[in-house]
């Protein structure tokens, strides 16, 4: 059985093919640059990466070039090898609470979601468009990464505004990285056995938020009504008072969608260090004694930590913290700088297995810690893919 998970961007589409017996990915890979010049793709197999320059007019073309590679690398032997896709989806609104089969009302109710998501939902239905004109017979699901969120209750869901915001135009949190921390909560409940558990996931990506989750369920999350809110980000401010926004518009002359740009792309750690928005660099400023390095990653470590003491009263306690994601599995210093100032709440760092690296899954908290704390990579491709079995099967 094989199944393909996808995830189509306004200008991209990444793809990656399970073998489902083994749950491993046979190839995987990106066509970028879609619709705009010097438009390539690069795919990885069998330990062989490759890559090209190619004319990608439409995501048709990419997804075309991607089937005929697929056959012609030998990575499948016929098309009829595909058993089914799913696509992730950046946002199912309150309509999606789970993963389902695509049918047309799916892929209008992902249209009329477009205000919710309005570079990431059209860009899905061009992908799920170029799936369905290129394999009309295989088997579609969406996989929303608003959906696990969905239990959040509505004292957690709901804004203190004018209730028509929400009655009239769904003002209210959704939520992201959905499929990531359901992912990571089913890996800790699976590897750990027991379903319930209190956890506090990280996911510290380029884009970030943080997840309380009982029982396997969300309880709440730090994205808001879109993934603007929550925490510090790479480009992305995370919370602010939103009376900023009119100040700042008079001030430059901009108006409002010119300074949510600002916001999510010039903010967060680029905007503070004013050197750069990945973790890496900021540390590297910070070591060479740049003061905006050190403010940025400061306030990072701050807003994480905000996050986690709240959740930890949500909780009522926290049987695990979890780190994941590109900042969460990788780096070192930053685990530690946020697990040190958890101190008060009993929760220790064990330094040695901190510096564990290139593992799935690890222990990074010491055995007299008041709650273990754990590394988990994530895995959003194979979740859909799992999905996309289930609701095949
Ligand atoms: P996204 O998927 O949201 O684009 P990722 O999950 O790939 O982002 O995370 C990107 C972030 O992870 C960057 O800030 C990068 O610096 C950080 N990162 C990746 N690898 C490492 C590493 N080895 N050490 C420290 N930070 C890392």
């Amino acid at each position: 059985m094989k199944i393909m998970s996808i995830n189509a961007g306004s200008s991209s589409l990444k793809f990656s093919l399970f073998d489902m017996e083994t749950e491993t990915s046979i190839a995987s890979g990106l066509f970028e640059r879609i619709g705009i010049e010097k438009s390539n793709y690069k795919i990885k197999y069998q330990g062989t990466k490759i890559e090209q320059e190619v004319p990608l007019e439409t995501h048709a073309d990419a997804v075309d070039i991607l089937l005929k590679k697929l056959v012609e690398l030998n990575i499948i032997a016929s098309l009829d090898e595909i058993d089914a896709i799913g696509h992730r989806v950046a946002h199912g609104g309150d309509l999606y609470k789970s993963s389902v089969l695509i049918t047309e009302k799916v892929v209008d109710d992902l249209v009329n979601l477009k205000d919710f998501a309005p570079l990431h939902n059209p860009a899905h239905v061009l992908g799920i468009r170029a799936f369905q004109q290129a394999l009309p017979n295989v088997p579609m699901t969406i996989v929303p990464d608003t959906a696990f969120h969905q239990t959040m209750d509505e004292v957690t869901y709901m804004y203190p505004v004018p209730y028509e915001w929400y009655s009239e135009y769904k003002v209210r949190k959704y939520g992201a990285h959905g499929t990531s921390h359901r992912y990571i909560a089913e890996t800790l409940a699976e590897k750990l056995g027991r379903n319930d558990l209190r956890i506090i996931n990280c996911h510290l990506g380029n884009g970030g938020s943080i997840t309380a989750i009982k029982d396997g369920k969300c309880v709440d999350t730090s994205m808001g009504f879109t993934p603007l809110a929550g925490i510090m980000m790479g480009t992305r401010s995370g919370d602010i008072d939103p009376s900023i926004i009119p100040y700042v518009m008079e001030k430059e002359g901009k108006n409002a969608s010119e300074i949510i740009s600002d916001l999510n792309k010039k903010s967060g750690f680029l905007g503070l260090s004013c050197y750069s928005s990945d973790a890496r660099d900021i540390l590297d400023g910070v070591s060479k004694g740049l003061e905006k390095c050190y403010l940025a990653q400061e306030k990072f470590v701050r807003t994480v930590v905000n996050y986690i003491a709240s959740y930890y009263v949500l909780l009522g306690g926290c049987d695990i913290l979890c780190f994941t994601a590109g900042i969460g599995e990788n780096s070192i210093p930053f685990r530690m700088k946020i697990v040190e100032k958890l101190a008060c709440l009993g929760i220790k760092l064990d330094v040695d297995r901190n510096n564990t690296r290139d593992l799935d899954m690890f222990k990074i908290s010491s055995d007299d810690s008041s709650v273990d704390v754990y590394v988990v990579a994530t895995n959003e491709e194979l979740l859909i893919a799992r999905d996309t079995l289930e609701l095949i099967s």
